[in-house]
């Protein structure tokens, strides 16, 4: 279960026609990995829907069918309750109903338990395609793909696909109902179609298939971790003396008495400088979380700490003062030049500590550090740091768990049709749901572990 050692899962999101099933398919077969096609799990819930009445507005009465239904893939063919639908699922009737099944939070949330099962359970590997793959369902995949190509481009795609002539006519139909299915995906309030701040982004409109697949192989190639050994997971990486030996206390006392277990630690063996950005629960996650890490770590810490010894202590350890209630622009030029310099950062996106079980969301210091520095971002999930008397009793489990390095490939084609503002409120986004699925596994290792 450490996330280190995931099988790789390719995310391919992309808008409608953008030949993300040809070449998440394609993929699937070169790669040997399992291909799950998410839009054609929507699609056969409406089907469903269809088929029994259930109108596409009824959420609670879709969420709670699709509960009950058998979905598998087989061999490329999608199956419902053993019946291979993979025809039915692509009527004309299906595909103007599916966005609206789709909209739905609820029917959402239950798919994606569901897809992300999938997933898991390819031990060979998974290649997933849909619209909120990158930024909701595996927020953690090491290597996502936005497919996309213009309008126009896809809808002669579609026809030649569908088997139609492409007369002009018939070409501007398919043109008009794929750009409204577009504003449905990209408009709607949950999950929405949109590019990952670490997506590759292809524009495969001039491109042949054969093309686009070779890039998607290269990335996927690229994204496979170089295997590290055990001596360089656990390397010391430190210049101070007194830094090595703080910490060496600090896990002296964490992992043994506290009990404390670390999962993921090798995504940070790389020996290069990395800006971890974790979740705020208490007053005691940066020495956790900073004691995990065996490198020297600036972190930013409220101005209101430093007076006194307390205040020369964390200087000596590498803090930088942060005005709150403001933007500091001091203490963020620091903290960008530090890394900028080659060193690592513990931050905290939230700013304050949060209840634990409800991170988030991220302020908008996390994208300007991620975006100024261009150093790559480890999301670090922390758990039990806010009832340490029970980790040391063992009913709570103190945990950190460390994602894989990400890194920012989609800027150039984000800073086109967004503002800055809006980058960063992405990548707070994007944070949150790593974390959020960092939790979740937590959650799950507990179970495993009983
Ligand atoms: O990819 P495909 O065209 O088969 O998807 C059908 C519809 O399913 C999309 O238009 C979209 O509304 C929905 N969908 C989604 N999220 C996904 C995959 C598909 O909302 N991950």
């Amino acid at each position: 279960m450490d996330p280190a050692f995931d099988p790789l899962q390719i995310a391919i999101d992309g808008p409608a026609g953008s030949g993300k099933s040809t070449v998440a398919a394609r993929l699937a077969h070169e790669l040997g990995m399992v291909h799950v096609d998410t839009g054609a799990m929507y699609r056969a819930l409406t089907l469903v829907a269809r088929r029994e009445g259930i109108g596409v507005d009824d959420a609670a009465a879709l969420s709670r069918r699709l509960l009950e239904i058998e979905m598998e893939f087989v061999e490329g063919r999608i199956h419902l309750d053993g019946e291979d639908v993979s025809e039915a699922i692509r009527s004309n009737g299906v595909t103007s109903q599916v966005s609206q099944v789709s909209a739905h939070e609820q029917v959402r949330r239950a798919m994606v338990v569901r897809q992300r099962r999938m997933c898991r359970a390819a031990r060979q590997g998974a290649v997933i395609e849909g619209r909120d793959i990158g930024s909701v369902v595996l927020p953690l995949s090491r290597c996502k793909i936005y497919l996309d190509a213009a309008v126009e481009e896809r809808a002669r795609r579609r026809l030649l696909q569908q088997g139609e002539p492409v007369d002009a006519d018939r070409l501007e139909r398919m043109r008009e109902e794929i750009a409204r299915r577009d504003r449905l995906d990209t408009e709607r309030e949950h999950s929405p179609l949109v590019i990952a701040p670490d997506a590759h982004v292809i524009d495969s409109t001039a491109l042949t298939l054969d093309e686009v697949v070779q890039r998607c192989v290269e990335h996927a190639r690229a994204a496979v971790p170089a295997p590290v050994s055990h001596k360089e997971i656990h390397a010391w990486r430190f210049t101070m003396r007194s830094y090595q030996a703080a910490v060496w206390l600090l896990r002296l006392v964490f992992f043994r008495p506290f009990g404390m277990r670390v999962y993921g630690l090798a995504n940070q063996a790389a020996d290069r400088n990395f800006l971890f950005a974790c979740n705020h629960i208490s007053h005691f996650d940066p020495p956790v979380a900073g004691s995990v890490f065996r490198r020297e770590l600036y972190f930013l810490a409220k101005a209101e700490l430093f007076g006194g010894f307390f205040g020369r202590l964390i200087r000596h350890f590498r803090a930088i003062p942060i005005r709150r209630g403001r933007w500091d622009e001091q203490a963020m030029s620091a903290a960008v030049e530090a890394l900028r310099s080659g060193a690592s950062l513990m931050f905290f996106p939230e700013g304050t500590r949060k209840p634990a079980g409800r991170p988030g969301p991220a302020k908008r210091g996390l994208g300007i550090l991620w975006e100024e520095s261009g150093v790559p971002m480890i999301p670090v999930y922390v758990r039990g740091t806010d009832r340490l008397r029970r980790c040391l009793l063992r009913r709570e489990r103190l945990e950190v768990w460390v994602g894989p390095p990400l890194r920012l490939h989609a800027l150039e084609v984000l800073q086109k049709t967004m503002t800055a503002q809006q980058i960063h409120r992405r990548i707070g986004d994007l944070w949150l749901a790593c974390i959020e699925e960092l939790a979740e596994r937590s959650e799950q290792e507990g179970g495993e572990r009983g």
